[in-house]
């Protein structure tokens, strides 16, 4: 079967990759390049085992600092967009106990799937991208939120994850020794020693070199104009340049421009960008940097180490399609890793970089045939935050579905 696959994303590459494993003729077509979107500079955590999701109970209380405090990691700004209003009242929706226990089951499910691929994948291909299995440690500040996240850990057992532990916050420093530093007190962590991280750009430019190299059709800079359909099938896309690309079936993974690539083929699909940000320093301090990767909760902030350097990434923005990266927003991300990191870096060459997060309300993906629509349009996308985690068991599910 010849299958076109829209975005070149970690979604899209790790989509064409299992497709030809399986013996698929497939064509990638991208806007841009590999990784220009939401997979070019994320928090790098592959969160196998500790994956809550966003619309999560607790929101409700944190919901009044969270909406009002000036120095809040989350910023609505109101659209014009129903569907802006639409997603959050489905996210508001999803914030109970019964859907978060649901998602959170599906989710170290496909989690579970990922990691096995992935592992297989990069033993396969020895793929270069600064992957590491050191762990991970996520901070609470106040005695309540570690509270709910002892909770979180024992759903969390129960529904098959792997071990973790709730530390104290001297046994956290021993565990990495970096933390030593901090310059606020944590009450206490999780630990899952199980955690890994590694470079979402690099596994994105690898995978299409070695696609490339077994003679994929990769089409860049070439931006994604129009279905052309027959019937209830769709016979091909046309493109920026005026070219059509024909195929017997299509697959869209284009992050968060899902949502108006399938309405204009007749698919509604719940999908928003949350944009959020990042910032990569070298680790050239004098101190200790950071080997086990970690979450400072409050903050809503994830740490991860990639060999030399230290990628910080957080911060949740409603604000449409805006992809300005904000100094405001730099600027504190470099101040919240100075006061956790002191002396892991000299803080000298940062590199910002801001992206959107495809997101669904619950923070399930979508994956395969939709209800409505084309009969060949497949859909992969809405991992919001742990799209690098789940990239490659979505791909199997996908591929799965074409079957
Ligand atoms: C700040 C931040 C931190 C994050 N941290 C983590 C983390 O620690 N762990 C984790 O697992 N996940 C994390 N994520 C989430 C993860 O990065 C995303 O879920 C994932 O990268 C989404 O991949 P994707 O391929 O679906 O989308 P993208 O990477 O956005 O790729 C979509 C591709 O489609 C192309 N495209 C879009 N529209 C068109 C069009 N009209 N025509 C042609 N091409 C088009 C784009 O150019 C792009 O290359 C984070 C995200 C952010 C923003």
């Amino acid at each position: 079967m010849h299958v076109c696959v829209l975005g070149a994303g970690i979604t899209g590459l790790s989509t064409a990759y299992e497709l030809t494993q399986r013996g698929h003729r497939v064509t990638v077509v991208d806007r841009a390049v590999p990784a220009a979107g939401a997979s070019g500079g994320n928090g790098a955590q592959l969160s196998y085992d500790y994956v809550q999701p966003l619309a999560d109970p607790g929101i409700w209380a944190q919901l009044p600092k969270l909406l009002l405090s000036p120095s809040s990691a989350l910023k609505i700004r109101p659209q014009w967009d129903m569907h802006q209003w639409t997603w959050v009242l489905q996210f508001l929706r999803a914030c109970n106990a019964q859907q978060s226990q649901q998602t959170t089951s599906q989710l170290l499910t496909l989690a579970a799937q990922s990691r096995e691929v992935f592992d297989a994948l990069r033993a396969r291909e020895n793929i270069a991208c600064d992957f590491s299995a050191s762990g991970k440690l996520v901070l609470f500040r106040s005695d309540a939120s570690f509270a709910a996240a002892r909770q979180q850990m024992v759903l969390q057992k129960q529904l098959g994850g792997a071990a973790q532990s709730a530390v104290t916050a001297a046994e956290a420093c021993a565990i990495e020794p970096a933390l030593v530093h901090h310059r606020e007190p944590f009450s206490g962590a999780i630990y899952t020693e199980s955690e890994c991280a590694a470079d979402c750009k690099k596994v994105c430019e690898a995978l299409a070199r070695i696609l490339t190299a077994r003679g994929i059709d990769l089409r860049l800079g070439q931006d994604f104009k129009r279905w052309v359909t027959s019937g209830n099938q769709v016979t091909a896309v046309g493109l920026g340049d005026g070219e059509e690309i024909t195929a017997d079936a299509f697959v869209l993974c284009t992050g968060h421009t899902v949502a108006a690539l399938a309405a204009s083929a007749g698919v509604r699909l719940p999908v928003y960008p949350l944009k959020g940000y990042s910032i990569t320093v070298a680790t050239d301090g004098q101190g200790l940097a950071p080997q086990v990767s970690i979450t400072d909760s409050a903050r809503k902030i994830v740490f991860a180490r990639l060999g030399q350097r230290l990628r910080a990434a957080g911060m949740v923005e409603l604000v449409g399609q805006d992809a300005l990266v904000q100094a405001r927003q730099i600027q504190t991300l470099q101040q919240a890793t100075q006061a956790l990191f002191p002396d892991c870096s000299r803080y000298a060459d940062i590199q910002p970089w801001a992206g959107m997060r495809p997101a669904t309300p619950t923070g399930l993906p979508i994956i395969g045939r939709q209800a409505t629509g084309p009969s060949n349009l497949f859909i992969n996308a809405g991992q919001g935050a742990l799209g690098f985690t789940l990239a490659f068991g979505s791909a199997v599910q996908l591929a799965n579905s074409l079957s």
